[in-house]
């Protein structure tokens, strides 16, 4: 008789969880099983909108998962400690970290298990492919999506496992009362929530996934690009928690797709989920993407360190309204718009030239489905530093962004009020509007919506001189 110990973390859902499918298929007669939560400091040191979500999930999950145990505190310490009170544990199962925090924060921890005699079982589960599953005929790992995505389309992808949940309920065992501390600080971080969340957790995740095979996902490469429209999946916040597994994504798609019907927006989905493992290597094989630019030429930008000019930026004051209803949708409902995410981060770096490490670290504190890896990468590609970006010469137009993609205006006057009632015509140039216009739409430029913080055509011109100075 033994105790195994199921260290949850960014895999919070019971259906198609490596570690804990494992974990129950390995229990015996009598042993017991105790589902653990470390709340981490490092993990809680800013709480917004994304630790918020976040420790929603985490809510969603004890709430169907049956005794969740929480200890908090640095991760040796309270390891130590943990095993202290458990002292008949055995066997530890988790899904481990391949990059960044998570990553280093196990390799911390690992030597504790080591020294207290618990066997350690862990397994890949947070992306489809790991990050050493998809490599070049040489070995060696790559450095571009394309040749990337062929051989990641030619790999057996990993089936999705199935729990034994009566199993798993016979062996559970409860011992919250040794872990009091833990369930106070898990108590403080989830009772008060700073918004209404309303799609958490795992059931939430299966629907919204019914709902867009049912019918977007055929038109998913043409609406994808549409902020107005519901035309996305929105998995990513349940990628990012764990609430849903990309191997049931990926075999959903493959099993409840209809063949006769259009194909290109099927393929184009399945391709997102390729970049995802895409990033996911990226960052696993340049553990310094975080801080350093990939490519070495364009380190040492001179960027502006103006922090109102970042201020304008992060609480939606440009005077594009494209870019400020994108960071207007980010503060308020903790998820932006692939298209939108282009935009507002090209435009923080090439118009501003402001750090792209700075808007990093905002989208970080801000998106319910921050994900290092993704973020990173999206970021280094809109700043023209990473592995497959834009070119530097790229740079977006804020207001021809707009025309293409919001062409009525629809996801502008969604996140913008004050916009509500400015003409179609101006409605991605408002400052155009005359005065006696202005009155009239109730927006008076400088009051109600600030005109445009720069000239666009001249940010572009200087931050391309900027980045080709640093290329020559
Ligand atoms: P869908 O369009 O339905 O795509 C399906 C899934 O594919 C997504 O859930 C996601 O897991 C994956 N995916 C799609 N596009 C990308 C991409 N470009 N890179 C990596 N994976 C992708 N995505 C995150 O999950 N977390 C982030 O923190 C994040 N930060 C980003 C920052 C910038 C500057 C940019 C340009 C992109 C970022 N992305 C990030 C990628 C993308 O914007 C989101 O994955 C997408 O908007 C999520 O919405 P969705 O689930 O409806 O996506």
């Amino acid at each position: 008789m033994s105790t195994s110990v199921v260290w949850i973390r960014n895999d919070l859902r019971l259906n198609d969880n490596i570690a804990l499918t494992e974990a129950v298929k390995n229990l015996g007669e009598g042993d017991e099983l105790l589902l653990l939560f470390h709340i981490h400091p490092e993990l809680i040191r800013e709480f917004d909108l994304q630790e918020d979500y976040f420790f929603q999930t985490v809510r969603t999950f004890h709430e169907s998962s049956g005794p969740l145990h929480f200890i908090f505190g640095e991760e040796e310490e309270a390891f130590r400690s943990f095993f202290d009170t458990v002292t008949d544990a055995e066997d530890i199962y988790f899904n481990k970290a391949e990059t960044g925090f998570g990553k280093e924060r196990d390799e911390r921890v690992l030597p504790v298990f080591e020294e207290r005699g618990v066997r350690t079982h862990t397994y890949i589960d947070h992306p489809l492919h790991g990050a050493e599953e998809v490599t070049k005929k040489d070995g060696g790992l790559y450095q571009v999506f394309s040749p990337y995505f062929k051989q990641w389309q030619k790999l057996d992808k990993p089936p999705v496992v199935k729990l034994n949940t009566d199993k798993m309920k016979q062996h559970l065992t409860d011992r919250s009362g040794d872990f009091a501390d833990g369930e106070e600080k898990y108590r403080e971080l989830t009772d008060a929530p700073l918004r209404k969340w309303e799609e958490v957790g795992e059931e939430a995740a299966e629907q919204r996934l019914t709902r867009f095979l049912d019918e977007p996902i055929y038109y998913y490469d043409e609406d994808r690009d549409i902020p107005s429209k519901d035309g996305t999946s929105l998995m990513s916040r349940y990628l990012r928690t764990g609430a849903i597994s990309p191997r049931t994504v990926y075999h959903r798609v493959l099993q409840e797709t209809d063949g006769r019907k259009r194909q290109d927006g099927v393929e184009s989905f399945v391709r997102e989920l390729a970049f995802r493992d895409f990033y996911h290597m990226v960052y696993y094989n340049h553990p310094e993407a975080d801080d350093k630019e990939l490519t070495e030429k364009f380190r040492g930008i001179p960027w502006n360190e103006d922090e109102e000019i970042f201020e304008r930026w992060k609480e939606a004051r440009t005077g594009f309204p494209f870019i400020d209803a994108a960071m207007a949708q980010m503060n308020e409902s903790g998820w932006m718009h692939n298209r939108a995410r282009m935009a507002v981060a090209s435009f923080l770096t090439k118009d501003l030239l402001i750090d792209w490490r700075k808007g990093e670290r905002y989208f970080n504190r801000k998106l319910a489905d921050y994900e290092a890896a993704s973020n990173i990468g999206g970021w280094q590609w809109a700043a023209s530093t990473g592995t497959d970006a834009v070119p530097y010469f790229r740079v977006f137009n804020p207001v021809r962004q707009s025309e293409r993609f919001d062409k009525h205006g629809d996801y502008i006057k969604e996140w913008l009020p004050a916009l509500r009632n400015v003409p179609e015509k101006y409605i991605h140039e408002p400052h155009k509007m005359s005065e006696d216009e202005q009155k009239e739409a109730g927006c008076i430029i400088g009051e109600d919506y600030p005109a445009p913080m720069v000239d666009h055509k001249r940010m572009r011109e200087r931050a391309i001189e900027i980045y080709k100075q640093k290329k020559d």
